[in-house]
């Protein structure tokens, strides 16, 4: 039997699923095996069984920063399930299972009158993926809008590493920077955030603060089309004012490949307008990074993960 073959054997595994269904960017082939876990031992089963087996492993969120390639996956990809998407209050504490939809658990935040997690409103990925990228966007903060990041309210996790053993992180375990973690291979099963108990009153306020936050959102990207989020980190260049920005200075917004368009509203998002492949998205990627360094000598630095 090969190694593909005897994984199937675990009930929470099946062949070929395509990649485009599970990605916010709508593209991709499927992946030779898909594993969906419903619990921390199913978890642990298959870690341990593809440790023997070396079979290629990718973990998928919610697939809102990914863009998989037109052959797929040939190997594993690891998708937390439905088992991994509850949440809880513990005293001040938020705490979420690492398939948990940012925006739902911005909501049930308010509803448990905690504050501070509202600039997760408009962000549409799982906690295990926000906290391995360090997820952040504009959100209320006491007394301003200002930028805040998974970073800011994380109080440990509980995750797996490859191998199938379980591990505690405490607060200080994991370090944070701009779009990224120490996690490295480990597999986010749950995370605690440490939020602002807040009174009722306070909590109506924070709900329409999140209304007008979606609203801002919609008006200045572009929320309703398929992409992957910002495809470039913000270049640290003195006047830079962020990736977008720059891209529209270039005049390169509405520039296409085949059905891969870069976005009119928002130039660091590259949209699939219509039937692009994964292929035709790559190609306008790479069109855009080298229009920029040519011209501006600027390096930019991906954000998104392109899947091999
Ligand atoms: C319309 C739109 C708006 C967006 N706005 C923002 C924004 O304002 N701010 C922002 O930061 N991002 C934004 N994004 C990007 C994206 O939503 C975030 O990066 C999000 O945190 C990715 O989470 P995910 O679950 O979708 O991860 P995925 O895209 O599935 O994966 C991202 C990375 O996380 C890893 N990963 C996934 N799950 C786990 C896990 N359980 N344990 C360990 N590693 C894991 C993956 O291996 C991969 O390397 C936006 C995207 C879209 C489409």
């Amino acid at each position: 039997m090969t190694s593909l073959e005897t994984l199937q054997q675990l009930p929470f595994v099946s062949p070929n699923e395509p990649l485009a269904r599970h990605t916010t960017i709508k593209v991709g082939g499927a992946a030779k095996i898909w594993v969906e876990p419903q619990n921390e031992v199913q978890l642990a089963e298959f870690l341990r069984l593809n440790a023997k087996l070396n079979v290629p492993l990718f973990v998928l969120g919610a697939g809102s920063n990914i863009v998989p390639s037109d052959a797929g996956f040939e190997g594993a990809i690891l998708h937390l399930g439905k088992g991994f998407e509850s949440s809880r209050v513990e005293e001040n504490q938020l705490v979420a299972g690492g398939a948990a939809y940012l925006p739902r658990l911005t909501k049930f935040a308010l509803e448990n009158r905690l504050g501070n997690f509202e600039w997760a409103c408009g962000v549409p990925g799982s906690v295990g993926g926000s906290v391995w990228g360090n997820a952040g966007a504009r959100g209320w903060n006491g007394a301003n809008f200002e930028s805040r990041d998974s970073a800011a309210d994380f109080a440990g996790a509980i995750a797996f590493d490859r191998s199938g053993n379980r591990v505690e992180l405490g607060r200080n375990d994991v370090q944070f920077a701009y779009r990224k973690s120490s996690l490295g291979d480990l597999i986010v099963v749950e995370a605690r955030f440490s939020l602002l108990p807040i009174s009722e009153e306070e909590a109506k306020k924070r709900k329409e603060i999140v209304r007008e936050l979606l609203e801002r959102r919609r008006a200045t990207q572009p929320a309703n089309a398929a992409s992957a989020g910002c495809v470039w980190k913000n270049p640290k260049v003195e006047g830079c004012a962020g990736a977008g920005a720059l891209i529209e200075q270039l005049g390169l917004k509405g520039k296409t490949v085949g059905g891969a368009q870069v976005s009119e509203i928002h130039g660091n998002f590259v949209i699939n307008a219509g039937g692009a492949s994964a292929g035709d998205i790559r190609a306008l990627v790479a069109q855009i990074e080298a229009e920029v360094r040519e011209k501006t000598g600027i390096e930019l630095e991906r954000e998104a993960r392109f899947l091999e």
